[in-house]
């Protein structure tokens, strides 16, 4: 059974605290040698709702030949990371301690466009319903950012759309 299927369990995850609760995290590596992705699955304690988000990860013990696939390139899902991805998840609405459906995020590859001294931007297209966007970041601003897609009448599943960006 694939690992966002399943609870996570004490020997396969590792802990994490978030304001002074211990979650556990692992990685969901199972399809990275066709897609370059990784599943980076948090899980809060007492059956929350788990967040599940799909980021860019080429590990190199897989000897893959090819070229990356684009510009971004992380190379270690860190403690450090998982927390970033944590905080931001939160932000964007998801509810730990909510017995809601999994809170899925995921990868999208944004075009970083413009200037120093200028407003800049990640452009990106919603994988549910194609719908353009443009968010203001800064200037040199380093990958990730998440954000969403409302237009939930458009999508199949009648949700937003959570993604993650990278550049
Ligand atoms: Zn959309």
């Amino acid at each position: 059974m694939p690992l966002v299927d399943m609870a996570l369990s004490k020997r396969n995850s590792k802990p994490i605290t978030i304001d002074d609760v211990e979650f556990r995290w692992a990685v969901s590596a199972r399809s990275q040698a066709v897609t370059e992705m990784v599943t980076v699955v948090v899980q809060p304690p007492d059956n929350g709702c788990r967040l599940a988000v799909t980021v860019p990860c080429r590990d190199y013990w897989l000897n893959i030949q090819s070229p990356p696939a684009a510009s971004y390139n992380i190379h270690a899902v860190t403690p450090g990371f998982v927390r970033r991805i944590t905080d931001d998840a939160r932000a964007l609405g998801w509810q730990p301690f909510s017995s809601g459906p999994q809170f899925t995020v995921s990868c999208v590859v944004a075009e970083a466009r413009g200037n120093a001294g200028e407003t800049c931007h990640a452009c990106w297209q919603c994988p549910d319903c194609d719908h353009w966007y443009s968010d203001d970041i800064e200037f040199g601003e380093q990958p990730p950012l998440m954000s969403s897609c409302g237009r939930s009448k458009h999508h199949s599943g009648g949700r937003s759309t959570n993604v993650i960006l990278f550049w």
